[in-house]
C-alpha cells in the first residue's frame, strides 16, 4: 500500500512538474526573450531546448550590432540571455521535441525521449540552422576539416590555408575572424558581388589575407584522414582547379528548423513558419518567433523583438482563457 501511494504520489508530482501555463521550443534568442517576458509576467515557464542554448548566434565570434553591447562573442551573449532568464524563473529541459497536438486549450509536446508536456500557449522559437552544400566528401570531412564554426574552431587553423563558402553576413565575417588564425582565407564565392551588409565587406576588401575566388561553386572536398583540399568550378567558364586547404567553413544559408511541424502549421514553400504581426500561427495558443518564421531580416535583435511579442501575445491569449 506504501508503495502504491509513493509511485502515486511520484506520478502526481510528474504531472505537475510537466505542466506549464507556457512552453518555448528553442533556446536562442528569440526563446530566451520570450521566456524572460512570459516569466516577468507570472507565468509558469519552460525552454524545451533539443541541444544547446544559443542557436546560430552561439557560433558567431563577434556580435556589434546588437544594441547596448558594443562589440560581443556570440557565447558571451547568449550567457547573459540565459542568466537573465534564470533569475525569473525559466526552466530548461533538454529534449527534443518531436510532435505538437493542440487539443483546445491544452497543448501537449511529444518529445524524443518518450515525455510528455503539457502548455496553455506554446512558443515555437526553432530558429534555423546551417545548409549543407551537399558535394562530395562533405559527409567524410564533417568535424574534421569542415565547420559551421569558426569561433569554435578557427584556432584550429593557425598559419594554415582555409575556405570560406558563401557571400553573406555570416561567410564574410567569420572570413574576417579566421584571419585572426589562418595564414590565408579563401572567400569562395558563387557571383562576382557579396550580398553581405556594405561596412561588413568593406573589412573584408582591406583585410589582406583574404583572397576572393569569384564565381567558383565548391565540387569536391578531398583529403586523406582530413580536408587537403577543395576543387572548385567556375560557374561561368566551366573551369576546375584544386585549392589546397586544411579547413572549409561552410556558409551558405540557412534552412529553418521546422520539420516537426509539416502539416501541422501553415509554412511557405522554403519551410518558414507563416506568422502575423502578432506571432500567431495558424493554430490558437501557438505563437511562432525568431528564424523560423517567414521574415525578411534575420537578426539577434530581431529575433528579440519577436519574443517579446510572441510572449505579449501569448499573455493576452492566456489571460482571454479565464
Ligand atoms: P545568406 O544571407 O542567405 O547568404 C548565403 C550566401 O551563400 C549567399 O551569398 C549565397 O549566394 C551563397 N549560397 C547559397 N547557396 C549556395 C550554394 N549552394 N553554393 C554556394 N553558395 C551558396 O546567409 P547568412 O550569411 O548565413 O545570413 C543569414 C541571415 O542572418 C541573413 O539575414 C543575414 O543578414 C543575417 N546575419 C546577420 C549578421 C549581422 O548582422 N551581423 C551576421 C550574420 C548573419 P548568393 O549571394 O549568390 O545568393
Amino acid at each position: 500500500m506504501e508503495q502504491i501511494k509513493i509511485n502515486l504520489n511520484n506520478f502526481e508530482k510528474k504531472e505537475k512538474d510537466n505542466n506549464f501555463d507556457v512552453i518555448i521550443i528553442g533556446g536562442g534568442p528569440a526563446g530566451l526573450t520570450a521566456a524572460i517576458y512570459t516569466c516577468r509576467a507570472g507565468f509558469k515557464t519552460a525552454i524545451l531546448e533539443k541541444m544547446a542554448l544559443g542557436g546560430q548566434i552561439f557560433l558567431s565570434s563577434e556580435v556589434e550590432n546588437f544594441p547596448g553591447q558594443i562589440k560581443i562573442s556570440g557565447p558571451d551573449l547568449i550567457a547573459i540571455f540565459e542568466k537573465q532568464a534564470k533569475n525569473f524563473g525559466a526552466e530548461f529541459i533538454f529534449d527534443e521535441v518531436i510532435k505538437i497536438e493542440s487539443q483546445n486549450i491544452v497543448k501537449l509536446i511529444h518529445t524524443a525521449s518518450g515525455n510528455i508536456y503539457s502548455a496553455k500557449v506554446i512558443i515555437i522559437a526553432t530558429g534555423a540552422k546551417y545548409k549543407n552544400l551537399n558535394i562530395k566528401g562533405e559527409e567524410k570531412f564533417k568535424g574534421k576539416g569542415i565547420s559551421n564554426c569558426a569561433t569554435c574552431d578557427g584556432a584550429f587553423y593557425k598559419n594554415m590555408d582555409v575556405a570560406v563558402i558563401g557571400g553573406g553576413d555570416t561567410a564574410v565575417e567569420e572570413a574576417i575572424f579566421l584571419t585572426r588564425f589562418a595564414n590565408k582565407v579563401y572567400l569562395i564565392h558563387r557571383r562576382d558581388k557579396l550580398r553581405a551588409t556594405k561596412i561588413i565587406q568593406e573589412r573584408a576588401f582591406k583585410n589582406e589575407k583574404i583572397e576572393f575566388i569569384w564565381n567558383f561553386i565548391p565540387e569536391e572536398i578531398s583529403g586523406d584522414k582530413y580536408v587537403e583540399s577543395i576543387k572548385v568550378k567556375n560557374v561561368k567558364t566551366g573551369e576546375s582547379k584544386i585549392i589546397p586547404v586544411k579547413g572549409v567553413f561552410v556558409y551558405i544559408g540557412l534552412i529553418p528548423n521546422t520539420e516537426f511541424l509539416k502539416g501541422f502549421l501553415d509554412m511557405d514553400e522554403n519551410g518558414y513558419i507563416i506568422a502575423d504581426k502578432n506571432m500567431n500561427t495558424s493554430k490558437e495558443g501557438i505563437f511562432a518567433c525568431g528564424d523560423c518564421t517567414q521574415k525578411k531580416l534575420r537578426q539577434v535583435v530581431t529575433a528579440c523583438g519577436d519574443g517579446a511579442i510572441a510572449a505579449f501575445s501569448a499573455q493576452n491569449y492566456i489571460e482571454n482563457l479565464k
